[in-house]
């Protein structure tokens, strides 16, 4: 058998249960649409929530960082890549998530592969939500620290992993602040008491949640304390790390902390240490996207109007919306094949949906994956609602 034969086989393999992934090539796209194949479809799988990426003065913000700082920071942050620009943005991150100070690294993944791996370690033990990003799911391996994995929100399951583990040098309890595949929201007052009663350090991936949770787009901890349930300002959350990918339309990961936390980060971090800093464009568009949150309150509000419609829309054709409070809104079907023939339907109708299937998400619950944007029309929402309702109607 020639050596790369297992190739062919495995990608057989995965084409035979529905599971081969294809890139698409497009020849345009941004928040609103997308051309593929010669057409134009609205776009309901961005991240772009805010529609900030294609914002001129984000654009604009861009360039000017690229004139002055030029197109690479050509080194890592500790040796010569540490520009103005990164500071700047530290520093308004810490601002904008209330916090001592915030390290940006180049990618959320890298932040959360960086993170855990710097703060545990073989003797340690992580708490994790089931459904988890993967890149906690393989920070927490690359940490080598013992991985407790609790069902998904179920705080009774954490609380007994919490009394039943035994000792430990560290312990470290890390949950997505907004579900990326589910779009459900993490209990943070709960999950505070119970790492305040266990003695875990407490770590939220908010990629889903900057700029879109809060009433000023701050995240998780705003949205609980507006609801009354946590005390404005008060600092449960050891880590919180965030995108600078999603919402706030540009690239880079970042987490605020304490100072010492940073410092710490700065030292021990791999993926901070061993790869180039920023570049200088992502970091000035990100800071334009951090004044325009700000600026233009409409956009988040817009996103919300977008949602509570759509979920109306789709709740009335019979759609079990139910579970997820943000713009992130799962159809689910199951089979993988049937997923994929309604995202292939939605296409005729103008709509780009993805299908999303394992193993992004657990095996059988394969799904259409909705991202709403600021930048969609109601003619938008209600045309997808539209083709939904009829495509479930006459059976897909
Ligand atoms: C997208 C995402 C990441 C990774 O962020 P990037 O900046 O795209 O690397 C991490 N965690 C969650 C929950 C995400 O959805």
């Amino acid at each position: 058998m020639a050596r790369a034969d297992f190739v062919f086989e495995e990608l057989k393999h995965l084409e035979s249960i529905h599971q081969r992934r294809v890139l698409k090539s497009l020849e345009h796209g941004n928040a609103h649409e997308i051309s593929y194949q010669g057409r134009t479809l609205v776009n309901f799988s961005s991240n772009d929530y805010l529609g900030l990426a294609s914002h001129p003065r984000v654009k604009a913000a861009a360039q000017a960082a690229i004139e002055q700082f030029h197109a690479s920071a050509a080194s890592s942050r500790l040796i010569c890549g540490n520009l103005a620009i990164h500071e700047r943005l530290e520093s308004r991150l810490a601002h904008f998530k209330q916090r001592e100070a915030a390290l940006v690294f180049s990618s959320g993944y890298l932040a959360n592969l960086g993170i855990l791996t710097a703060l545990t370690g073989e003797n340690d033990q992580v708490f994790s939500d089931a459904l988890n990003h993967a890149s906690i799911v393989d920070g927490c391996r690359l940490s080598r620290a013992r991985i407790f994995v609790y069902r998904h929100l179920d705080l009774n399951h954490l609380e007994s992993l919490l009394r039943g583990a035994p000792a430990a040098r560290r312990r470290l309890l890390v949950s997505d602040a907004v579900f990326s595949m589910d779009g459900d929201v993490a209990d943070l007052p709960g999950l505070a008491a119970l790492a305040a009663a266990h003695d875990c350090l407490l770590m939220l991936d908010e990629a889903h949640a900057t700029g879109v949770l809060g009433s000023t787009g701050r995240g998780i901890a705003e949205h609980f304390a507006e609801r009354g349930q946590m005390a404005p300002g008060k600092e449960c959350v050891d880590l919180a790390m965030g995108t600078l990918s999603k919402a706030l339309g540009s690239f880079g990961g970042f987490v605020a902390c304490s100072s010492q936390l940073r410092e710490f980060l700065i030292n021990k971090a791999r993926s901070f240490i061993f790869s180039t800093a920023l570049p200088p464009s992502a970091a000035g568009a990100a800071l334009e996207s951090l004044q325009l949150i700000g600026e233009e309150p409409f956009r988040r509000e817009a996103l919300w109007k977008n949602l509570y419609d759509l979920k109306g829309r789709l709740g009335a054709s019979g759609f079990d919306v139910t579970a997820s409070e943000t713009p992130i809104l799962p159809v689910t079907f199951g089979e993988e094949a049937t997923a994929l023939r309604m995202s292939e339907r939605l296409v005729e109708r103008g709509c780009f949906v993805p299908a999303i299937r394992p193993p992004s998400v657990p095996k059988g619950t394969s799904r259409l994956r909705i991202t709403l944007s600021a930048s969609h029309s109601s003619e938008d929402v209600v045309g997808l609602a539209k083709g939904l309702s009829e495509l479930a109607e006459d059976g897909g």
